[in-house]
């Protein structure tokens, strides 16, 4: 039985007390908390990394997912802006469309650190206060009605109240907190996709590495099994990088697979992310004495925040299934579309579901409903990101950073509605927030 402590009940100060506070700083809450205070709304944006960008930036993700249908651009609005300026920057490729199976333009390569930065550039001409390292570890309720949160951080604990909160914490802590029904994982078995560490190496002869290890990738794989069986320092698996870079003098590392681990439970990850470093330090000195290319190579770094694909997600008030993401289906109150693989990643090693990377056919998008951001039983929450509500497989498609902050920027223009019209999001007529959207950009 779990040992339990009742805690002093103790008053908190307020910090703040905006119309709209937003959960998380990852794509999904800076979508939402931009598009909130571009509709004039009071916002206060809380994040528990020091940066913004969540899995993007902390999570050292290099890539950004499709902006396409493999036939036209139908991703825009704030992730386009996004985007756009960090090509201008030279930070970014243009996302153009092209066949899902041309890794190199199918992905957008990005560089996370200008991603900080330009996040918090546009955080700030929009007027939102952010708080760094703010862990929302509570709720305020009044009844099923959701009033603020409960924040921690170097200043203490303290309370935010707010006439509306969007939970883009990816893991749907504040849902969660606030009583809404959540689901875990897959729906057969409650498993979760597998979490990671990524981390960048320099200095490096990405050509040369690249054409090595293609033509010799057995052969290395071999020799680090027989060097581990002789005791012997090697990876578990040997890793080549990502090919798609912005510059060929560095690589990324998207390391080993970590499989029936909880990306909500704090020893679950710990665990992973000391092996995971573990493991890139491995594989980063095998390479570097067996492939050219890497001789002069070093690690810049590994993320501050580990690759965790899946976890906990609302039940809302519709769940987008499969079946909606490869018919294309629309949606009525459809806020953004989007087309991405059926990107499951193993979630058990030697299983192959049948679904697993699946293609939508070319000129095949879905539209994300809004009532897949809204929870059931809980009033004055929207929920953006990749804990929205769909089944294991639409979230493995709209999981990616552009759609989450799409869905983000939804949840930020229906909050700051609600509180202007003042009627809870669940309430909110669709015609009024797709009108906004449209007026932002968003192709629907
Ligand atoms: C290994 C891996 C590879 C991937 N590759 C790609 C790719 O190539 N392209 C792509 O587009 N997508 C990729 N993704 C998917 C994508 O990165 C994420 O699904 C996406 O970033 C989710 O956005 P989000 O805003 O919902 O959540 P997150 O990016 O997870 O952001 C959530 C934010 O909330 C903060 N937070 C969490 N809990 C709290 C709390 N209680 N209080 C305060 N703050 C909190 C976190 O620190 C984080 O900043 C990958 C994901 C992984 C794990």
């Amino acid at each position: 039985m779990t040992r339990t402590l009742t805690e002093d009940s103790r008053q908190i100060p307020v910090c703040a007390d905006v119309d709209v506070a937003v959960c998380g700083g990852g794509p999904a809450g800076v979508g939402a908390a931009l598009a909130a205070a571009r509709m004039g709304a009071s916002v206060m944006l809380l994040e528990s990394q020091l940066c913004l960008g969540g899995q993007a930036t902390s999570g050292m993700m290099n890539r950004l997912g499709p902006y396409h249908d493999q036939q036209e651009i139908i991703l825009r609005g704030i992730p386009w802006e996004v985007v756009e300026t960090l090509v201008q920057r030279d930070a970014a490729h243009l996302p153009a469309p092209c066949p899902h199976d041309v890794p190199d333009r199918y992905w957008v390569p990005f560089d996370p650190e200008a991603l900080k930065v330009l996040l918090d550039e546009m955080i700030e001409q929009a007027g939102v206060e952010v708080l760094l390292q703010t862990l929302v570890t509570d709720v305020v309720m009044q009844g099923n009605e959701l009033r603020g949160i409960v924040i921690e951080n170097k200043s203490g604990r303290q309370a935010v109240l707010a006439r509306c909160v969007v939970d883009g914490t990816g893991d749907a802590d504040v849902a969660a907190r606030a009583g809404a029904p959540c689901g875990k994982g897959r729906e057969t078995d409650g498993l979760m996709q597998p979490m990671g560490l990524l981390s960048a190496v320099h200095n490096l002869d990405f050509a040369q590495s690249r054409a090595y290890t293609a033509a010799h990738f057995a052969e290395l794989t071999d020799e680090a099994r027989r060097l581990r069986s002789a005791n012997g320092i090697a990876p578990d698996r040997v890793h080549r990088g990502t090919d798609n870079l912005l510059r060929e003098d560095e690589t990324y590392f998207n390391s080993s697979h970590a499989h029936g681990v909880d990306g909500t439970n704090a020893r679950d990850i710990t665990r992973v992310a000391i092996e995971a470093r573990r493991e890139i330090w491995r594989n980063l000195h095998f390479m570097k004495e067996r492939v050219p290319g890497w001789e002069s190579a070093s690690l810049a770094a590994t993320a501050s925040l580990l690759g965790v694909r899946e976890t906990r997600y609302i039940r809302g008030e519709y769940t987008l299934t499969l079946d909606d993401v490869m018919a294309g289906r629309n949606f009525d109150d459809g806020i953004c579309r989007y087309a991405c693989w059926i990107d499951t990643h193993g979630v058990v090693p030697g299983e192959r579901p049948e679904h697993e990377g699946r293609p939508l056919q070319p000129g095949v998008s879905y539209a994300i409903p809004y009532r897949s951001l809204v929870p059931m039983q809980v009033e004055n929450l929207l929920v953006a990101g990749r804990c929205f509500s769909g089944t294991h497989e639409a979230r493995a498609s709209a999981r990616m950073i552009p759609a989450c902050m799409a869905m983000g920027q939804a949840a930020g223009t229906a909050a700051a509605l609600s509180v202007r019209e003042a009627l809870p999001p669940r309430e909110l007529p669709i015609g009024l927030l797709r009108d906004h959207l449209l007026s932002q950009g968003v192709v629907l």
